[in-house]
């Protein structure tokens, strides 16, 4: 360790982790004129926006599909494009509308999800004409949610308990309900429940158990703030924020892994790298695993224990196998879309159980070179596989890997007909795998699981109990997807800055040009 180097390192706020939560936080507080300094553990940034190149082919490990990236949709959304515009990076990159965002396949039934609310409910409407209503009326309410939600926070910090009720009325009356509670109430028949619940693995939950809080403002996000899919790969949107960072005078750095988070006097005075080196800060937000940044980075005797009980008690999400496929199959003819669920039953209960014990009976199947064609040579396209499996299936996933590689391409293979006969490449992730590249425990692929119980106000908060440390990513609020962890950053970005309202807070960032300040310079001179 270089004590020389000790001293010159002094930033205004460290972010552990470059997930997009993580990323989306530094940007904004860079544009807010902070010093701002991102450690990464990997070789590059975006945690599970990740990409990886094998062969010709651009493969993206984890992400699909976002929401927020025009400038279309409810009031308060958009944070993505937002953020782009406010750093002055909007014109680095290209995201591609994908409409109809979903496909969903059943036993007898194949429906796009189009991606507005009126096509949507005229597309369910086509198959179950006496729920025209029940379809309409229910979104009406997602939306009418949305909104609310978006400014919780802002009307939860300024009014009185009166104010805050009738501002948030609807807020209040779903925040315990599961999204089966609510689609009885709308939905007489049981196929059509089933086939609005179609995304549910987006959060990791079936209908059964999963907050309708929180996937009404995923499926919203869809349908309002449109689908998008990153030219180039999901990569590209992560390093365009890291460049961002850069741009507007911050500093990020790849395979750095922080240890431990210093603390003198119950503040936050830095980090401790794994190297040993300290580099100091007041504010450090940290964008990895939770509980291992308040049980091995921080230390439990720093956190009241009315905080500790509530992380022992929240739950991790289910984790992920993924199956990356390069093939010479024509699939511009194929009926599947650039994301397809396809079940084999209409009880998403029993899917979920079924996949919670390992057996593999539905997947979603993702192209994304029909929306970019350039991810692969021409004539090829790309081909992802997912489904979800618990962690704990297994003790040893690399055993175990071909085994439901195998089963998920069969499976595969019935959308698909004669794929196995046109593999150029194949590989797969495993949960081990997801925990090894992103450090989340057990590979949880959304970090707290989004049941009512762990979403909304129940959810652990940007601001942690201990001064300095913060929170952004999927262990945190609002919650999972790059679209949730997006609002995180800023919600992060917003606490750290100490401005509740959010006009303010676009304001300030929008306002601020920080594209020539590069702050720290002596850093920059300095070698992990
Ligand atoms: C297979 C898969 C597919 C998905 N598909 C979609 C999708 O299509 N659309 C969608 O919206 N969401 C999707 N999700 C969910 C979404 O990707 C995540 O919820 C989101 O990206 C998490 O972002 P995050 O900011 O919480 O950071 P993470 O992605 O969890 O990244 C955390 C970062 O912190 C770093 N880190 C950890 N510990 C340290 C340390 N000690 N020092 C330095 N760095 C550290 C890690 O290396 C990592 O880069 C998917 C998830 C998975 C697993």
């Amino acid at each position: 360790m270089n004590s020389d180097c000790i001293a010159t390192k002094s930033f205004d706020v460290i972010v552990i982790g470059s997930g997009i939560g993580g990323l989306t936080a530094a940007l904004l507080l860079a544009c807010a004129g902070k010093a701002v300094l991102v450690l990464e553990q990997h070789d590059r940034a975006g945690g599970y926006a990740h990409g990886f190149k094998r062969k010709r082919y651009t493969f993206d490990s984890g992400v699909h599909l976002t929401s927020g990236c025009g400038e279309q949709g409810y009031p308060g959304g958009q944070v993505i494009y937002r953020t782009l515009k406010a750093a002055g990076i909007l014109d680095q990159l290209d995201f591609i509308q994908v409409d109809p965002f979903s496909r969903a396949y059943y036993p007898g039934v194949a429906i796009n999800f189009p991606q507005s609310i009126p096509a949507f409910v005229k597309q369910m409407s086509e198959h179950f004409p006496e729920q025209q209503q029940g379809v309409q009326e229910l979104l009406q309410l997602c939306l009418s949610l949305c909104q609310e939600v978006t400014k919780a926070d802002e009307i939860m910090a300024v009014g009185d308990i009166v104010q805050i009720r009738d501002a948030l009325s609807i807020m209040f009356e779903y925040r315990k309900a599961t999204l089966s509670e609510v689609l009885d109430k709308f939905i007489k028949d049981e196929k059509l429940k089933a086939i609005i619940a179609t995304n549910w693995p987006y959060l990791g939950l079936p209908p059964s158990s999963v907050s309708f809080l929180y996937w009404a403002t995923m499926f919203i996000g869809y349908l309002s703030d449109g689908a998008y899919y990153c030219k180039g790969g999901f990569q590209k949107f992560a390093n365009t924020l890291a460049n961002g960072i850069t741009l507007n005078g911050g500093q990020i750095r790849y395979k750095v892994a922080v240890e431990k988070i210093i603390i003198e006097e119950g503040k936050v005075k830095g980090v401790m790298l794994e190297s040993g080196l300290n580099i100091s800060a007041e504010t450090v937000i940290s964008n990895a695993d939770m509980q291992k940044t308040v049980y091995e980075m921080v230390g439990k005797t720093h956190f009241p224990d009315r905080f500790l009980h509530k992380i022992d008690r929240m739950k991790p999400s289910i984790s992920v196998f993924t199956v990356y496929i390069a093939t010479d199959l024509d699939l511009n003819k194929s009926q599947l879309g650039h994301e397809s669920f396809c079940y084999s039953d209409f009880d998403h209960d029993i899917n979920f159980q079924k996949a919670y014990n390992g057996d593999v009976t539905w997947i979603s199947i993702t192209i994304p070179t029909l929306a970019d064609p350039g991810l692969a040579p021409d004539g090829e396209h790309l081909i992802i596989l997912t489904t979800l499996l618990p962690y704990e299936l297994c003790s040893n996933w690399q055993q175990v890997k071909q085994q439901y590689q195998k089963s998920m391409l069969d499976l595969a293979t019935n959308y698909l007909p004669g794929l196995k006969d046109h593999i150029l490449y194949i590989d797969s992730g495993s949960p081990a795998t997801m925990e090894r590249y992103t450090q989340n425990q057990k590979g949880a692929a959304y970090g707290w699981a989004a049941t009512p119980e762990q979403t909304g106000p129940n959810r652990i908060q940007n601001l942690s109990p201990l001064d300095g440390l913060y929170f952004a990513g999927h262990w945190t609020s609002p919650g999972g997807g790059v679209y949730g962890v997006s609002g995180s950053g800023m919600q992060a970005a917003q606490q750290v800055l100490g401005i509740v309202k959010q006009d303010e807070f676009w304001a300030l960032v929008n306002s601020c040009d920080n594209r020539s300040k590069t702050h720290n310079k002596s850093f920059n001179q300095t070698t992990y």
